[in-house]
Order: structure tokens, then C-alpha cells, then sequence
């Protein structure tokens, strides 16, 4: 068994991968820094809710002693899924379940954060820490950030999401271009700036598809809806062009141009946007490796991001931290923890990002939405659901 002997653990970025991390390592009684780019815990944290399953998410938060925290702040509202086609149409409600065997709970991604914020020792976290550059130096890290701060650590981890800078340590091989963007998008005061959508939705997350682009929505606990319009494109659209689409005629312009073909009542939603956000979406190579290093390792979507088509990304990140800190009590150092660590995340991560790809084409397909409802009718007769960017 590994003692801690004083090491210096330096976790960069401060999502729900990192976190669990750093509440797991310091159960154990390491010396862990969390280095988040945030300028502090109040900047937003923006996106869809999230469904944590039994076997990887809610696994880590039991590990940590978090259920209670979890239960106490997560959405037992969203217990449905509607499928529609381009025309909203319904097409399948899909219950969730949120209890029971092969539960999947929801929780607002500012929540779990908070709740992972609050199990830290105070001044776990230092904010306003990007990191620009990183190198080994030996039996260390030495980490460099842009307010020009340097650190050194016995052990460094990659949290810092898809665009993670320390990766670079670990391997040159980038996450590629998937041919789908997002374009995120809220509607602040939904029920009254859009109410045809609000009571299409009726509470439930909604998905429609057709033609190779999807729509997905749902609401927030503040009363706005979030939502997703995803089209399938060679080269990522311009991001300058969505995101300074910055009145409701520039916004419903760039919807029809690429929603061809789809009805205008999804069109509120762009006309009442209060900003829209562009997200290109990449994935790693379904078969990557790297030799393991021994001082500096990533976990969740600095090692793997992949399409949410699958709604594992953050289950897989936490995943990931709960493996991550049983190699580091288990093994005899650093080094082999890490080897163990990334042993086991590779195998469990070829054959989720094949399975997520796979789902990601159907998304996209032209009958898309034949097969995502044939899909989860399949699922009504089991317990598990594949949840994807439906909020
Ligand atoms: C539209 C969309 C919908 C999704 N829906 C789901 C879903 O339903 N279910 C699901 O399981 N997953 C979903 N995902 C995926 C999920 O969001 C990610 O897999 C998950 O957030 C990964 O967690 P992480 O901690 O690895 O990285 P992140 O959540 O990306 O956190 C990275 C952290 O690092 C910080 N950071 C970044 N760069 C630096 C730097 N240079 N220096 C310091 N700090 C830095 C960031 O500020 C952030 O706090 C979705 C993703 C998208 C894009």
C-alpha cells in the first residue's frame, strides 16, 4: 500500500471529474491543490443537466460520502423524455427512471458542483489559475498558469476538459472534428418568451430529429429552457457567424439556412435566445494509448471527450476519479497507480466511445427518427436508458 509521504497532488481544472478527485484523495489524506481557470466558485456554470448512473457517477459520490448531498440537490422533475420529428410532432414519451434499479437521476451541473466545492478543505481551490503550459522535470511537474504563477507536484492531473493543455505532456494526438456542431442557446423566462414550446415540453426534456440535424431542450430550475440545435457539417460552421448573430433576425436566419425544411415554431426559441454559445464536437481516437508517464495522468474529457450522444461524458469522468484514487491507495507508487489507472480507463473507454460514435451516427441519420424511437421502445422493456444532449 502507498503512503502519501508529504506528495504534492496538483489537479488542474475544476469540473466534476476533478472534484470527485480531489474530495476522494483528501478522504484518503493527500496533499491535493484543484487549479481552475474560474475566476472564482460564483462564475456561472453553464450547460445541460446531467444524469449520473448507478455504476460510474452515483458510484464516486457514494465513494465520497455524497449521496445525501446528491438527493438533497438533484431534479426528481425530470422523469421524461419526448421524442418529436422536425415538425414537433410527438413521436415517444420515454420515461427516466430516477429510482430503483438502473436509476439515472438528474442534477444542474452548478449543483453538483457546489455540492463537490463544499466537501473541499477550505482553500482546496485556487481560482483564477489557468494553465498555459506544463512540463517534467524529473521526479516532477512543473505547471505554469497565466497569471504567472508556477508550481511543481509529484503528481499531476489533466481535468481541464477537451481542450485540456496538459495533455500535450501525455501525448501529442488531439481530439478530432466529429462533422457536428452545437449551437447552445437559452431562453430566459421561457414560459411566457416562448409558450408554445413551453407546453410542447410539458416539464419533460425534448428531443426532435429529421434530416440529419437534432433539436434538443429542456427547462431550467430559474424558468428558461436550455437547448441544442445540432447539425451534422464537413467543417465546424463559423463560430463568429452564430455567435455574433446578435439580433432575433440574424438568429432565425441562421436557423432556417440550416434547419431546411424544419417547421417555424421552433423558431421563438432562436428570436428569444439571449446569447448563443458554439461547441464543435470533438472525439479521441476510439483505440488511443499513451506509455505512462510517471508523474502526470488525465481522467474524464481531457482523456476522452467524446459526443454526449451517450450521456456518459461526466459519468465516465468520475468514474474515471473513483479508479484513479483506488490505483493511488492500492499500488505501491505513483507510477504504478498511474499505469493501473490508465490500463483500466483505456479498455472501459474503446469500447464506450465505439458504442457513443455508433449513437451518434443514428442522431444523424436521415431516419433518425425511426431509430431513436425503435431504440428506446427497446429500452422501456429494460431498466437502462441512453440519455444524450436532450436538456
Ligand atoms: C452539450 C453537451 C451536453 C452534455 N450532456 C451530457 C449528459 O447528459 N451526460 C453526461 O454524462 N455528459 C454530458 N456531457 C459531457 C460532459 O459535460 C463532460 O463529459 C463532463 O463535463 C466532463 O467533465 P470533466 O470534469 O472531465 O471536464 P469539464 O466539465 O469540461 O471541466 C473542466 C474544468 O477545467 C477547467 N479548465 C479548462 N481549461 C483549463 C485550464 N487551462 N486551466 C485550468 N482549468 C481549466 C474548466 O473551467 C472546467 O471547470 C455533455 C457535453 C456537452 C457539450
Amino acid at each position: 500500500m502507498h503512503t502519501w509521504n508529504r506528495k504534492k497532488i496538483a489537479i488542474v481544472g475544476g469540473g466534476p471529474g476533478g472534484l470527485t478527485l480531489a474530495r476522494l484523495l483528501q478522504q484518503q489524506g493527500a496533499d491535493v491543490t484543484v487549479y481552475e481557470r474560474d475566476r472564482n466558485r460564483e462564475a456561472r456554470v453553464q450547460g445541460s443537466a446531467l444524469d449520473l448512473h448507478e455504476t460510474s457517477g452515483l458510484a464516486a459520490l457514494d465513494a465520497a460520502g455524497l449521496m445525501d448531498q446528491f438527493w438533497a440537490k438533484h431534479r426528481p422533475d425530470l422523469n421524461q423524455l419526448r421524442l418529436t420529428d422536425h415538425n414537433g410532432t410527438i413521436l415517444h414519451d420515454h420515461a427516466r427512471s430516477i429510482s430503483g434499479a438502473g436509476k439515472r437521476p438528474e442534477i444542474e451541473r452548478g449543483p453538483l458542483r457546489d455540492l463537490l466545492l463544499d466537501s473541499l478543505a477550505d482553500g482546496t481551490v485556487h481560482w483564477d489559475h489557468k494553465l498555459e503550459s506544463a512540463s517534467s522535470l524529473g521526479e516532477q511537474v512543473e505547471l505554469r498558469f497565466a497569471n504567472g504563477i508556477t508550481v511543481h507536484a509529484d503528481l499531476a492531473v489533466g481535468c481541464d476538459g477537451a481542450n485540456s493543455r496538459l495533455r500535450a505532456l501525455v501525448t501529442p494526438v488531439r481530439p478530432r472534428y466529429v462533422g457536428v456542431t452545437l449551437v447552445e442557446g437559452l431562453v430566459p423566462e421561457a414560459k411566457e418568451a416562448v409558450p408554445e414550446l413551453w407546453t410542447l415540453l410539458d416539464d419533460a426534456a425534448l428531443m426532435a430529429l429529421g434530416g440529419e440535424r437534432t433539436l434538443g431542450m429542456g427547462t431550467k430550475p430559474d424558468g428558461s429552457i436550455l437547448f441544442y440545435a445540432g447539425i451534422r457539417s464537413e467543417a465546424p460552421d463559423s463560430k463568429q457567424q452564430i455567435e455574433q448573430a446578435d439580433t432575433a433576425e440574424k438568429r432565425v436566419a441562421w436557423f432556417r439556412s440550416h434547419f431546411a425544411g424544419w417547421s417555424t415554431r421552433w423558431e421563438p426559441l432562436l428570436a428569444k435566445a439571449s446569447s448563443l454559445i458554439w461547441r464543435p464536437l470533438t472525439v479521441c481516437p476510439t483505440d488511443q494509448r499513451w506509455p505512462s508517464q510517471p508523474h502526470v495522468t488525465l481522467i474524464g474529457d481531457a482523456a476522452h471527450v467524446m459526443p454526449p450522444y451517450a450521456g456518459e461524458g461526466v459519468n465516465m469522468a468520475m468514474l474515471d476519479a473513483l479508479v484513479l484514487s483506488q490505483c493511488l491507495r492500492n499500488e505501491q507508487d505513483i507510477a504504478h497507480a498511474i499505469g493501473a489507472y490508465e490500463a483500466e480507463m483505456f479498455a472501459r473507454m474503446q469500447h464506450m466511445t465505439h458504442d457513443t460514435m455508433l449513437n451518434t451516427e443514428m442522431f444523424y441519420a436521415p431516419d433518425a427518427a425511426d431509430r431513436v424511437v425503435r431504440l428506446f421502445q427497446s429500452f422501456r422493456r429494460t431498466t437502462s436508458t441512453p440519455e444524450a444532449v436532450q436538456h
